[in-house]
């Protein structure tokens, strides 16, 4: 921490606008050497958080570009060091030769995810919300930033921390109890402590609940288009994605392997996956892409069944249904509506509860099928930022959950203080390790180094 790291902070690529940021004890003697700002004050004489302009110098002190340049003194900054940042013309010209003139000037090309490893180092953040850092620019979904920063504004962070506080005193109390023997603990005195342990227990059930929707939110809802050759399920996947992705071809079979997209319908972010036909057939290739759409049914959330409308339904169609009822959730799409009807869409209504008529080809009905899904996962349920979204979180979340459980019913049938003990203090490091208070080393780098660079 005690060098100056520098980074482009915007995406690749020419931009109106490109930010090239610092963070360390040189931040000003940096900006000093590549910025002459117009008032022709030093940066260490500029306001704080205060924008000026001025010319932006290259390696060699030629001008480069007419630009901003901001402070942000340490402590209150983002890492808690001193930061600034250039904000530039985007052309990467600009930004790259901006930067070469900062590590010309002694910074040092930070690494990915550094500077919110300084900020959660310097206990500008917990490691939640370093987290959420992540989430939120990943976001692929308004929900999903949503979520992310509330995560990053300390709403997740708080619930931890309440949970944490109410475990620490049962964990001192105790010790007293350790240490004086003659000090037993009274009724009330268990009765409060079994108290706070099954709040926490039921705190940390919502918790690890929320893990399920949060997964959904941010990696999408694994959804399996199913049914047999040529129903028009390339189609329909190309109607939802909005342009060609798979082949579409008249010959059955095709698509004989899997593909997977990723689609917004409305709120709701889906990770799309195509199967080949479901039938019997000897064509050993073929064969991979059934066992594959079997694999992909049991794995997604969301099956949607498509159905050819214009030609009577198969054993290949009853295949394809009995498979799609292995989802949690199902749609029918009867395709083909702009042809004529030869299905009994009334016999199939009763079948299924979630049923839409509509024609990949002309799009119609396409929309009725986004509401559909859009009403099978609601918006808004949860409070946002209090959803789990990483496998890291919800396994702490579950070790604590153990630990308490067990620890209370420690309690509950009389165990001796030091059992309980051993268990609540279980249940507070994987707290610990769920917030960063104690975390190991080598697994914080693990956490950044999936961050990208300038963040
Ligand atoms: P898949 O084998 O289930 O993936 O079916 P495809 O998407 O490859 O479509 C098979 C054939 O049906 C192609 O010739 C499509 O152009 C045609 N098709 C797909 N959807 C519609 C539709 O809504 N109306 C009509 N008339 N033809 C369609
Ligand atoms: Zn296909």
């Amino acid at each position: 921490m005690s060098d100056t790291i520098a980074a482009i902070a915007t995406a690749p690529g020419p931009s109106a606008i490109g930010v090239v940021r610092l963070s360390g004890p040189d931040t000003c003697t940096v900006l000093d050497r590549v910025f002459r700002p117009k008032n022709g004050r030093p940066m260490s004489r500029q306001e704080p958080r205060r924008l000026v302009l001025g010319d932006v110098l290259d390696r060699d002190g030629q001008v480069i570009d007419s630009a901003l340049a901001v402070l942000f003194p340490g402590p209150g900054s983002y890492t808690g060091q001193d930061c600034g940042e250039l904000q530039c013309h985007g052309s990467p010209v600009v930004l790259d030769a901006a930067l070469a003139a900062m590590l010309a000037a002694g910074a040092r090309q930070a690494k990915g995810g550094e500077f919110t490893r300084r900020a959660f180092l310097n206990g500008r953040m917990d490691l939640l919300q370093a987290e959420a850092v992540a989430d939120l620019i990943d976001a692929e979904t308004a929900q999903a930033a949503h979520n992310a920063v509330g995560q990053l504004e300390g709403v997740l962070s708080r619930t931890v921390a309440e949970i944490y506080d109410g475990l620490m005193a049962i964990v001192s109390r105790f010790y007293a109890v350790v240490d004086y023997p003659d000090e037993d603990i009274g009724d009330l005195q268990r009765e409060d402590m079994l108290d706070t342990l099954r709040r926490a227990e039921n705190r940390l059930e919502e918790l690890l609940a929320t893990f399920s929707r949060g997964k959904l939110l941010k990696l999408g809802v694994p959804t399996v288009i199913l049914g047999r050759p040529n129903v028009g399920k390339s189609s329909l996947l190309n109607a939802l994605l909005g342009y060609d992705r798979a082949i579409v071809t008249d010959v059955a079979g095709t698509t004989r392997d899997t593909v997977e997209e990723k689609v917004r319908v409305g709120h709701v972010l889906l990770r799309l996956c195509d199967t080949a036909g479901i039938h019997q057939t000897e064509d050993a290739v073929e064969k991979i892409g059934v066992e594959r759409a079997r694999a992909a049914a049991r794995q997604a959330s969301l099956a949607l069944l498509v159905l050819d409308g214009s030609t009577p339904l198969t054993d290949a169609d009853r295949e394809a249904m009995d498979l799609a009822r292995q989802a949690p959730n199902l749609l029918v799409a009867v395709n083909k509506s702009d042809l004529p009807r030869a299905v009994d869409i009334g016999r199939l209504a009763d079948e299924f509860d979630n049923m839409v008529s509509l024609s990949a080809r002309s799009g119609e009905g396409v929309s009725v099928l986004c509401d559909a899904i859009g009403a099978m996962y609601p918006a808004g349920e949860g409070r946002p930022g209090e959803l789990l979204t990483n496998a890291r979180q919800a396994d702490a979340v579950s070790r604590a959950l153990a630990s308490v459980r067990s620890a209370r019913s420690a309690l509950d049938i009389g165990m001796t203080p030091d059992v309980v003990l051993t268990d609540a203090e279980a249940a507070l490091e994987a707290l610990g390790e769920l917030n960063g208070k104690h975390i190991r080393d080598d697994l914080i780098q693990t956490i950044f180094s999936r961050f990208c660079v300038g963040k």
